[in-house]
């Protein structure tokens, strides 16, 4: 217990993830032979911590996302700057997801993940319908935002926040008092970030163990070959195209960027949610990566809801496998519209557990696939969320550093400071 307590903060989620996976592992082996150990843990204790912590995250999202997006756009104070921050990120986010599903499709058609899969092992599914795109556009403008809050339309409230932080803006000093009013909620939220995360531990532990336990290894096997091509993908997206913008326009360490992500990648990998991740990432962009907070409060909720690039890295490898499943031979318009869409698509994407498979239904609409594909792959999509998601905040957190270096808001040796921010 004492060695424990000698851990690092990074150190304890560490040890809580491989812990909850070894045990969780183990739990799903005894529940072959006794079921009810497993049923008792994995559905009940574990279940009911993990979910607790995970809506205890949540909690903070819409007050943190509202407040952020609030202050950081007054805190800007100037409504052409903030255009600019603003046209900046959202061109970095679409450009890495469009290479983000350009690499998927390249890698699988070369490792060609559907040869020789057997089709009875498909599992019955029956597709949730995914939203049109011209939908998606006309939601983001919300008719109620309360309502919007209250629901955690994501897209709405961040437009909502935007156009209040304008308006405080050029009302001036009449908006004074609520300026600092807002400010203040944000801080504080902030300190319930602190205090929620004194549970972090034994929150990833439990959510870990929980899928593990659930989920058992064994499913991959039928389909090891997409499951490795999906994560060999995300692992060179990061690799590639994450250090080459972090290295030669960022100017910065991938290695240490990577290092200092170690936390953020934890939570988004328990809780396979970008959105209730997106605490964890703002106070490690600020706080641990240097970037300003006026450019982070903005990117980085921005970035949770529209930037995607595991999920769209997910949805180019599932759509070539499913075209090799049921031998249909896609042509290079094809894959074009997959690159479109899938870039489009991960706006839509809410940055919750499993959407992007949902939105994955849209793609293969669009190139005249079977939207029953789904079922072939769904039965080891949780571990691939978790995978992916790992990626989505990695990559939001990269344009937020890039941005920021280029409003020359960066502070390079927070960023450097290994220490900073524990
Ligand atoms: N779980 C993902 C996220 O929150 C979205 C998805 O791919 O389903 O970023």
């Amino acid at each position: 217990m004492s060695y424990y307590k000698k851990l690092s903060f990074t150190q304890k989620i560490l040890t809580a993830m491989l812990f909850g996976a070894l045990f969780g592992i183990i739990l799903n082996n005894i529940g072959i032979y006794n079921s009810s150990i497993n049923q008792y843990l994995s559905n009940g204790v574990f279940e009911v911590i993990g979910k607790l912590f995970v809506n205890s995250l949540k909690m903070l999202v819409v007050p943190l996302v509202f407040c952020s997006i609030t202050v950081g756009i007054t805190s800007l104070g100037n409504l052409s700057l903030m255009g600019r921050i603003g046209l900046k990120a959202i061109i970095l986010y679409l450009l890495t997801t469009a290479f983000a599903i350009s690499l998927a499709l390249i890698c699988a058609i070369i490792i060609n993940p559907g040869q020789g899969f057997e089709i009875d092992n498909a599992v019955q599914f029956s597709a949730k319908e995914a939203p049109s795109l011209s939908s998606v556009l006309i939601s983001i403008v919300p008719s109620n935002p309360i309502l919007a809050m209250a629901e955690g339309e994501m897209l709405q409230i961040i437009l909502f926040a935007i156009i209040l932080g304008i308006a405080i803006t050029i009302t001036g000093k009449n908006a004074e008092s609520f300026k600092k009013g807002i400010t203040s909620l944000n801080e504080i939220m902030m300190s319930m970030v602190q205090i929620i995360m004194k549970f972090a531990p034994l929150g990833v532990f439990c959510l870990i163990a929980k899928t593990f336990a659930s989920q058992g290894i064994d499913m991959i096997i039928p389909l090891a070959s997409y499951f490795f091509t999906v994560s060999i993908v995300l692992l060179l997206h990061v690799l590639l195209t994450y250090s080459a913008f972090l290295k030669f326009i960022g100017n910065v360490s991938p290695i240490l960027f990577l290092k200092k992500m170690r936390t953020a990648v934890v939570f988004a990998f328990s809780t396979a949610s970008s959105n209730a991740t997106i605490p964890v990432t703002l106070n490690t962009v600020e706080k641990r990566l240097g970037v300003d907070k006026s450019v982070a409060s903005f990117t980085v909720p921005l970035g949770a809801t529209i930037n995607m690039d595991g999920t769209a890295i997910m949805q180019g490898v599932a759509t070539v496998f499913i075209a090799s499943v049921y031998m249909v031979d896609l042509t290079i318009g094809d894959y074009l519209t997959v690159i479109l869409t899938a870039t489009l698509a991960s706006i839509g994407t809410a940055g919750v557990p499993g959407v992007g498979l949902i939105m994955l239904t849209m793609v293969l609409t669009q190139v005249g696939l079977p939207v029953e594909g789904v079922a072939l792959i769904i039965g080891i999509d949780r571990l691939l969320d978790m995978m992916r998601t790992a990626v989505n905040i990695t990559g939001d957190s990269m344009v937020s550093l890039i941005t920021s270096k280029s409003e020359k808001s960066f502070n390079k040796s927070i960023f450097e400071d290994p220490k900073a921010g524990l």
